[in-house]
């Protein structure tokens, strides 16, 4: 039986991580979960946020999943999230986000995936501040190989799902050298892959033509902060943050897990949407070779959003995190 790494976070992290379990066990998914964990609860607990044990641990089963993280702000640690996909290079952001069947929004034609830069960028951790001068410096170091890399797993995403276009977001007419090599690299991998049209559009544009006009996106390829906060945008088109999927993969090593953060204002409440972590959770079962699982979970998920009674309140619904783990339950069967 395969082990997978369980890591249930802090704010909404356990309540959510439950759910999954819950209906992993029974589905009779053919997995074991090793738990381990990370962040701010953790650290109270041993002193580590990112404990030796839980590094083991993804070392050797090579696939995780994960709640979200709190860092402690303003005490000079650096994000768990960040430090997890340097340390096992996970320098692909996948973001999936689809209009969500059974639930009415605001468009029910969205249909794209995101690719966002997940180690370098902004988030390179290049941040200096000079007291005297009263100066602040963040430096977003982008490397060639790193840009290579991101615009090649999505035209490789792009041709397996058989797409015909990726848009290249970026802001190359102010971040001028950073913005340049991305937008090469984008047209240097782009001649491998002849049946996919390559466009770029500037972050801001990006913005409101996502906004209008959703639909025109199929693959999106862009940079760690610009990635992040489209993640959100897009999410907001679809039905919230409560219901979108992400996973952060490298060569080796794969960690799955919501877009959202541990939502702090609803933690230990039952108001928490798991939904989120169940798709990044059938995105595992995908990449571990178990998409039959994975389908029969999510008919289950989308017969019970189908019903506005068993939906949470992110989603204008009365159920708990524990009622709606229930309802999706008694679907699987
Ligand atoms: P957030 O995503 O936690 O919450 C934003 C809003 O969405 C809140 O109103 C919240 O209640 C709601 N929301 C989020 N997930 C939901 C769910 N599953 N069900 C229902 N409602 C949900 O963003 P934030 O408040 O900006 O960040 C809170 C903390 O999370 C911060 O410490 C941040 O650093 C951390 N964070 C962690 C990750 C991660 O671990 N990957 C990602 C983003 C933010």
């Amino acid at each position: 039986m395969k082990k997978i790494t369980l890591i249930e976070g802090d704010g909404i992290g356990p309540e959510i991580t439950q759910s999954v379990k819950d209906i992993f066990k029974a589905a009779n998914v053919p997995i074991e979960w090793e738990e381990e964990n990370a962040g701010q609860v953790t650290f109270e607990k041993v002193g580590q946020l990112i404990p030796d044990t839980l590094i083991a641990s993804i070392k050797k089963n090579k696939v995780a999943l994960k709640g979200p993280i709190t860092t402690p702000v303003g005490k000079g640690f650096k994000s768990v999230n960040v430090q997890l996909r340097q340390m096992f290079e996970l320098y692909q952001n996948l973001r999936p986000c689809a209009s969500q069947e059974g639930l009415p929004s605001k468009f029910d034609n969205v249909n794209l995936v995101l690719f966002r830069e997940n180690t370098e960028g902004l988030y390179s951790g290049l941040e200096f501040y000079d007291e005297r001068l009263g100066i602040s410096d963040s430096i977003a170091r982008v490397t060639r190989d790193g840009c290579l890399n991101i615009v090649r797993a999505a035209f490789e995403y792009a041709k397996k799902f058989k797409k015909s276009k990726l848009t290249l977001v970026h802001k190359a007419n102010i971040l001028k050298s950073a913005g340049k090599l991305f937008i090469d690299a984008g047209n240097e991998v782009a001649k491998d892959y002849p049946g996919i049209a390559l466009e770029d559009k500037i972050i801001d544009n990006m913005c409101m033509q996502l906004v209008m006009r959703p639909e025109q996106f199929e693959v999106i390829v862009t940079t760690n902060l610009f990635g992040d906060i489209l993640s959100d945008l897009c999410a907001g088109l679809v039905g919230g943050l409560g219901i979108v999927a992400g996973a952060n993969i490298g060569d080796d090593v794969a960690i799955f897990e919501a877009v959202h953060g541990t939502a702090p204002d609803i933690a230990g409440q039952n108001k928490a949407n798991p939904t989120a972590l169940i798709k990044s959770e059938i995105l595992m079962l995908n990449h571990i070779g178990l998409e039959d699982y994975g389908l029969a979970i999510d008919k289950a998920l989308v017969e019970t959003i189908k019903n506005p009674a068993y939906r949470t309140g992110d989603l204008g619904g009365k159920a708990g995190t524990k009622e709606f783990t229930t309802y999706v339950i008694e679907n699987l069967k």
